[in-house]
């Protein structure tokens, strides 16, 4: 029988300054194994990252992950949301220390506009913490324009952020 449901690849950006990072962004990657209506998980390395936004804080830990899911982009926003909260985030200042943020980089090959969403992540063509983990997981990745990934690469320059060996 052929598999009517429709199952969208989506891509998570995952990162945390706070409260051991990698425990952080180690425990989310398994909780986003565990969200209903998802299939299919595989995530990059977890990589340091100098810190973006107000000066002083801490190094990151970022990581993509990437998983089939029936949830509609909203239905999966707000689940990416209730982990953040299971991990005591707290929004005190904008691009501040953070425990963990999830973002939603990609959703199949929509693109996505309203109050609580914009797909492809807006920012994520100019970040290497994003466009690097990306590349482990899917170096042929084009985004709904177009644009294809080693095209972003190569105008994104790696810099300091570096894989974790642990
Ligand atoms: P940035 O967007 O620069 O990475 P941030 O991740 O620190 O910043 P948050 O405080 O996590 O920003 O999110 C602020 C709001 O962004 C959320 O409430 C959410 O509604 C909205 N948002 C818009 N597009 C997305 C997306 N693709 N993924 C996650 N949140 C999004
Ligand atoms: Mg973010
Ligand atoms: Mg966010």
């Amino acid at each position: 029988m052929t598999d009517m449901i429709n199952w969208q690849l989506c891509y998570i950006g995952l990162g945390s300054n706070l409260e051991d990072p990698y425990r952080q962004v180690s425990s989310a990657l398994e909780e986003l194994t565990a969200l209903p209506d998802c299939r299919a998980h595989a995530h990059s390395r977890l990589y340091r990252s100098d810190p973006v936004g107000p000066p002083g804080q801490p190094d990151y830990v970022n990581a993509v992950a990437c998983f089939e899911t029936t949830l509609e982009p909203l239905a999966l926003l707000d689940a990416l949301q209730a982990i953040e909260q299971a991990h005591q985030r707290v929004r005190i200042q904008h691009w501040g220390p953070r425990t963990l943020d999830l973002d939603l980089l990609l959703y199949g090959n929509q693109v996505i506009e309203n109050e609580r969403l914009t797909v492809p992540h807006a920012f994520m063509k100019e970040r290497s913490f994003v466009l690097y983990p990306l590349a482990d997981l899917a170096p042929d990745t084009r985004l709904p324009d177009g644009t294809g990934l080693a095209e972003l690469l190569a105008n994104c320059p790696q810099g300091t952020l570096e894989p974790i060996n642990r």
